[in-house]
Formats: structure tokens, sequence, C-alpha cells
């Protein structure tokens, strides 16, 4: 089963007995019927999404809090792998959620080569 099979019916974290079996197209129908203005993305910045600044980012975070597609659009995201960006009020790096953004700088003294 994967992410793009699901829509959680009760807005909890994702465990298999609150899903229904539904596919891609359905949640993104779902995501379309509500209106752009009550998306945060929509009416602010959009660069916030996708900024450099750990402060930024985190403020796009906590908007999107208030989304009313905030679970769509986290599974969408986990779905597609996205790259980069804050999608369902979470950050995603090269695919996976991150819990925050490191500063431009210097790499810790400990950091394990890739
Ligand atoms: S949850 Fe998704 S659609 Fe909603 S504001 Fe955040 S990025 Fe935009």
């Amino acid at each position: 089963m994967t992410i793009s099979e699901l829509v959680r019916t009760d807005g909890a974290l994702p465990m298999t007995e609150s899903f229904e079996a539904v596919s891609l197209g359905q949640l993104h129908d779902q995501a379309s019927q509500v209106d752009d203005e009550l998306l945060p993305c929509r009416v602010n910045n959009p660069e916030l999404w996708f900024a450099e600044s750990p402060v930024d980012v985190e403020s796009a975070k906590a908007l999107c809090q208030e989304c009313p597609v905030r679970s769509l659009c986290l599974d969408g995201a986990l779905e597609r792998r996205e790259p980069w960006g804050v999608w369902g009020g979470q950050l995603f790096l090269q695919g996976v959620v991150i819990a925050r953004k490191r500063p431009r700088g210097r790499p810790r003294k400990n950091e394990v080569a890739a």
C-alpha cells in the first residue's frame, strides 16, 4: 500500500485503520475543491515555502498548520518525494522530511561525509 492510495478520514497521523483507499487523482480532486484564498501558500509570499532562511522556513511551516488541505498536501509531497521546500507543514530535503533547515555556514566538525 502506498501513501497515494490513502486518504485520512480523521485528520490523525497515519494509521492503517483510519484510511480508506482512494486514487491520487481523487486526492487532487479533493484539494482542488478548496478555495485558493484558504490556502496560506496562495495568499502569502510563495517564496517563504522555498526560503533559504531557517526563520522563513519555520514561518511557512507555521502558516501551513492552518491549511485545510495540509494532510493531503503532505501525503502528496511524500509520494512525490519532493526535493525541497515546505509541504503540508513539513520541510522536505531530497524527498524526506527533515526537522529544520540548518543555516548556511561551516559544516560541523564531527559531520560524517555522505
Ligand atoms: S499545506 Fe500545502 S497547500 Fe497548504 S499552505 Fe502548506 S504548502 Fe500550501
